[in-house]
């Protein structure tokens, strides 16, 4: 093994694996299961259709330096996402718009309702549901009410089994109301796809002769950690390790489990073009499911079939996937403790959604790892190779 091995060959260990790389460092990158990206993998079906087993995924950024990095290995098709949510038969756009407002209630009541909204709040505004339902507008508090019962509450009692005043506003922020006609999912200057998968991208990242890849590899099989000293194959290594597995795996569980919530995917092709009117719909008033995604509507165009994917939200057990943290008080101040532990070790860096116990999107990932390769080549002394 090298001087730097990094578990896990995500978005965050396939970016840091590839700084040190062009850099001239030997790099080492082990990951427990037979394939990379992490939960961004892709692969191309049968029938020619690019899945996503891990759920649906999106790229978005405003991170111009992150766009260029990753414009080194892949082109893009041009995407902006669209969501629907399905409001008691009715589909609507997410975030919640004015366009949404129109189709939920009558027009004279929409327009006293725009007025009231770009009065107080201002054209062109996002705002949090939260702060929405507390304003001391009493109608737009109405109106607030409104959008809470039917977009918020019970998406997301199926998604954390909590409700959204408990969860806190780093998650119920991220889909505020809009108070205009913009109907995109997101507003970030950079929207696109890989044009031939994430798979590609990352296998692009990867695929460099100071890098050396080892699949199908657990880190518990062949690293340990004790007393402040990392052990490779039962001796101590000096150099760098960089985990972006589970920070509870290394310290043996020793504070308990993070919670996280975990999904299952029921994945189903049609024989048509097209299921629905969106890439993504979401359920927020009915159904067990929270949302409905049909991968063709990434930029595939038009087939003869069409794939779907539901995802039903659950609790995630030990043998599960842990695919979102859940940021309580009380679990952030379980998820310090190990992060406390880590810090005595002085050649070991966390990295990523599972090590930070944060969810990241895959901009943040990439930008996360860009930051620690300035960390370690600031704090650690490489031998010259
Ligand atoms: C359902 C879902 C949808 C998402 N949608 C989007 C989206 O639309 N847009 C977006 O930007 N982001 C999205 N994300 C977030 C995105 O998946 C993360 O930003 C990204 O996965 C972070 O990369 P990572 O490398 O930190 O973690 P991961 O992708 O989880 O990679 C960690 C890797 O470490 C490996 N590993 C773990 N433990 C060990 C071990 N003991 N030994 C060896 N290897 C190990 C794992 O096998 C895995 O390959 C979504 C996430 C989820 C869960």
């Amino acid at each position: 093994m090298d001087k730097l091995i990094i578990v896990g060959a995500g978005l965050s260990g396939a970016t840091l694996a590839r700084l040190f790389a062009d850099g001239g460092k030997d790099v080492t990158v082990v990951d427990k299961r037979a394939t990379i990206g992490g939960n961004a993998y892709d692969y191309v079906d049968k029938n020619g259709i690019r899945v996503q087993p891990y759920g649906p995924h999106i790229f978005h950024t405003k991170e111009k330096e992150v766009f260029d990095f990753l414009s080194k290995f892949t082109e893009w098709n041009a995407y902006e996402h669209k969501v629907l949510a399905n409001v008691k038969g009715k589909l609507v756009p997410v975030p919640f718009n004015l366009t949404s407002l129109y189709a939920c209630f009558p027009k004279a009541k929409a327009d006293r309702i725009k007025k009231i909204l770009t009065e107080e709040i201002g054209v062109d505004k996002h705002v949090p549901i939260l702060q929405l339902k507390q304003h001391e507008n009493a109608e737009i508090r109405e109106f607030a009410h409104f959008v809470y019962n039917n977009i918020f509450y019970k998406y997301t009692k199926k998604q954390w089994k909590m409700k959204p005043e408990d969860l806190g506003n780093a998650v119920m922020d991220r889909v505020p109301v809009y108070v205009s006609y913009e109907d995109r999912y997101f507003t970030d200057d950079y929207q696109f796809m890989p044009k031939n998968g994430f798979s590609e991208m990352i296998t692009n990242m990867l695929r460099h002769p100071h890098i050396r890849l080892k699949l199908n590899t657990d880190a518990a099989g062949v690293l340990s950690f004790k007393d402040g000293k990392i052990y490779l194959e039962g001796k101590e290594f000096n150099g760098v390790v960089v985990y972006t597995g589970r920070v509870e795996e290394i310290f043996g569980y020793s504070f308990g489990a993070l919670p996280y919530r975990t999904l299952k995917f029921k994945v189903k092709t049609f024989n048509r073009s097209s299921f629905q009117n969106a890439a993504v719909v979401n359920y927020t008033t009915s159904h067990r499911f929270t949302r409905i995604t049909e991968f063709t509507k990434f930029t595939c165009g038009a087939k003869d079939k069409t794939v779907i994917v539901k995802e039903y939200p659950k609790k995630c057990k030990k043998s599960d996937m842990p695919y979102y943290p859940i940021p309580t008080e009380k679990n952030c101040a379980q998820y310090e403790k190990y992060a406390a532990e880590a810090a005595k070790y002085k050649n070991l860096y966390l990295l990523g959604r599972l090590a930070n116990y944060k969810y990241i999107n895959m901009d943040i990932a990439v930008l996360n790892a860009m930051k620690m390769f300035d960390k370690i080549n600031e704090e650690y002394v490489f031998d010259e190779e």
